[in-house]
């Protein structure tokens, strides 16, 4: 009974340092479910789980959040927060969700090199924490051992986007606009630094060479991911390079999509004006651009395993588990990453994204 006190006392000590913002990291000695720092009398048995999104106004993370709701149901009481594409808001949704002690975190960093201050915290509170998305460095993978991270090997998706346009100019001749036997590409780039954005790019032209097709970069540019600015570079591509260009490669759906609005402006895809583009997540918005015939491919980023992965695991670990395969239904690679295979898609097995 006596032992009680000072953990109640401790509790509440949290539950106000909470209130002020203040950043308190105690240790949860006791190891258990303390309820959230509610303050409740009826502690709930539930593990409790706080997330956090790079930012809301993603697509992709969008697929990948609800498939973490969904996979959660009423199994845990998870938390999931919008970091708004700053790394100190996410900090300080971090900082939170150590002073509530939640019984896991599962964090997609805004920038993934700031992994290590958030396994430092993590670390501090013996909070465990599984990385998603946004790839931590190895070496701050390697600073603790409840640090795990889900994901998708980017130069997987790189490759295969690369070979959707050397399939396609291999069966189309005519793709090679001005005959010089080489493919004038431009990229659309995720945001730098990211290793879908750095990998994708380098793997997806490697792809076209190894194919045996001579490519020649005209331009490059980051859209960040974003549709809008997608279109924008796409326009800046076609006013400076116009129908020198015979291929599109983006690192994403969103760009591409980005880029067919800018191209359409441009007369293509009616009167047989053909562009091929390629993307990478296979979003709904990326599917019916693939039934309409105006974007070639994508390549499968499969945000609903990428989902259930992430949560499967953060609630074993949240209930003091350790994970494998039997608890958390997917493999275990160096007992810490949780790879989701990619797939390519096509106008012809568009069901299988769906
Ligand atoms: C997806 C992008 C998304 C990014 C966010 C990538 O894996 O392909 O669509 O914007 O992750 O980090």
């Amino acid at each position: 009974m006596k032992k009680l006190i000072p953990i109640v006392i401790a509790s509440a000590m949290v539950a106000l340092a909470g209130c002020s913002g203040a950043n308190t990291a105690s240790t949860n000695e006791s190891g258990s479910n303390n309820g959230g720092g509610g303050g409740s009398a009826a502690a709930p048995a539930k593990p409790s789980i706080g997330v956090a999104i790079y930012k809301f106004d993603d697509t992709f993370m969008t697929g990948v959040r609800n498939a973490i709701s969904d996979a959660a149901g009423d199994k845990a009481d998870v938390e999931i927060v919008d970091s708004q594409n700053s790394q100190p808001t996410q900090n300080d949704k971090v900082d939170l969700f150590i002073t509530k002690q939640v019984n896991a975190m599962a964090i997609n960093p805004v920038d993934r090199t700031a992994a290590g201050v958030i396994i430092d915290k993590a670390k501090n509170a013996n909070i465990p924490v599984v990385f998603l998305n946004r790839e931590p460095l190895p070496e701050d993978m390697q600073k603790w051992d409840k640090v795990y991270y889900v994901g998708a090997k980017a130069e997987e998706s790189g490759t295969m986007s690369g070979e959707l346009i050397a399939d396609y100019f291999k069966s189309h001749p005519e793709a090679d606009k001005n005959k010089d036997g080489v493919l004038q590409y431009v990229m659309l780039k995720g945001e730098p630094g990211h290793q879908d954005a750095e990998l994708r790019t380098k793997y997806s032209v490697e792809a076209i060479e190894k194919a045996g097709i001579k490519v020649e970069k005209l331009a490059e540019d980051t859209a960040m991911w974003d549709r809008v600015k997608g279109q924008e570079k796409m326009a800046a591509f076609l006013a400076s390079h116009g129908d020198n260009i015979e291929a599109v490669l983006a690192n994403n759906d969103d760009m591409a999509l980005g880029a067919i609005e800018a191209l359409k402006a441009k007369g293509y895809f009616k009167d047989g004006k053909y562009m091929p583009v390629v993307g990478v997540d296979a979003t709904a918005p990326a599917l019916q651009a693939l039934q309409e015939g105006t974007m070639l491919g994508t390549v499968l980023n499969d945000a609903k395993n990428q989902g259930i992965a992430t949560f499967n695991l953060a609630n074993v670990l949240a209930q003091g588990q350790t994970p494998s395969k039997d608890n958390i239904g997917y493999e275990l690679t160096d007992g810490k990453y949780v790879w989701i295979a990619y797939k390519k898609i096509t106008k012809d097995n568009i069901a299988d994204a769906q």
